[in-house]
């Protein structure tokens, strides 16, 4: 990511981004209400796309001519509020994408939703609609659901942030056996302790700006900004 600019009409919502990321790598973006966490990550799968400076993925420049489904089956994305089709089943959720952009084979899209459905722990849920879910239980599907895709990318855009304390456990539990594996992942979300678990590097974000890139041990105890110091002593 070179000087990525985003406006909101004459509004500077990014400016001047720059960041390498490593694949595989775990990227936590901290910041407070407002400093462009949503928008930047939103960039990545051209949700809102950038007005300049130049985003690559694998080599690839993103935009206006790229194919949005191709990039978007390649980088998953997983909201605050599911976002789950409401009028498909959990298993119709996740098979969706996979059959309509991949064209695999019904039975092939449904063996692999049920081993997502597994590994994030709702496989008996699959049959129901989003409506008869928890919240947990909600982001549980949305996560199996964008894993289906086999994203070399997923963003997770305040993953927890609707959810209660046991809720949220469950979805942070499943989010670090995830950060096992090779795909990479860039998380916005306000709990610092899960933050400072998955994060390779931890991107602290004001007013539209970087102001800082460390890992998280160095940014948690010597942060260098004082924007940055204000930000974690708000936190509990
Ligand atoms: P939060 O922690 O509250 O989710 P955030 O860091 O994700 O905040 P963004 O949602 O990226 O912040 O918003 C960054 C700025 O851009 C804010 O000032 C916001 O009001 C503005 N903004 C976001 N979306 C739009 C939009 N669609 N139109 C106009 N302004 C927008
Ligand atoms: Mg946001």
């Amino acid at each position: 990511i070179r000087n990525l600019n985003k406006f909101y009409k004459d509004f500077l919502a990014l400016d001047r981004l720059n960041i390498d990321i490593e694949r595989g790598e775990k990227i936590v973006i901290l910041g407070p209400s407002g400093s462009g966490k949503s928008t930047f990550i939103r960039c990545f799968n051209r949700i809102e796309p950038h007005d300049s400076g130049v985003l690559m993925i694998d080599g690839k420049v993103i935009d206006d001519k790229t194919d949005l489904t191709a990039l978007r089956g390649n980088v998953g994305m997983v909201f605050q509020n599911y976002n789950l089709f409401p009028h498909l089943s959990v298993l119709d959720n996740c098979t969706l994408a996979p059959r309509l952009v991949r064209k695999t084979p019904r039975a092939d899209a449904e063996a692999a939703a049920h081993r997502y459905l597994t590994q994030v722990g709702i496989d008996e849920q699959a049959a129901k609609y989003p409506i008869q879910l928890s919240g947990g239980q909600q982001q549980r599907a949305a996560i199996a659901r964008a894993l289906c895709m086999n994203p070399e990318i997923i963003l997770f855009d305040e993953p927890t942030a609707a959810l209660d304390p046991e809720a949220i456990a469950g979805i942070v539990s499943i989010i670090q056996d995830l950060a096992a594996q090779e795909i990479t992942t860039i998380c916005v979300t306000h709990e610092m302790g899960f933050a400072r678990r998955i994060a390779d590097r931890i991107v602290f974000m004001d007013k539209g700006s970087i102001l800082e890139i460390a890992p998280p041990e160095e940014f948690f105890t010597t942060p260098q900004t004082d924007r940055a110091l204000a930000f974690l002593n708000q936190m509990i």
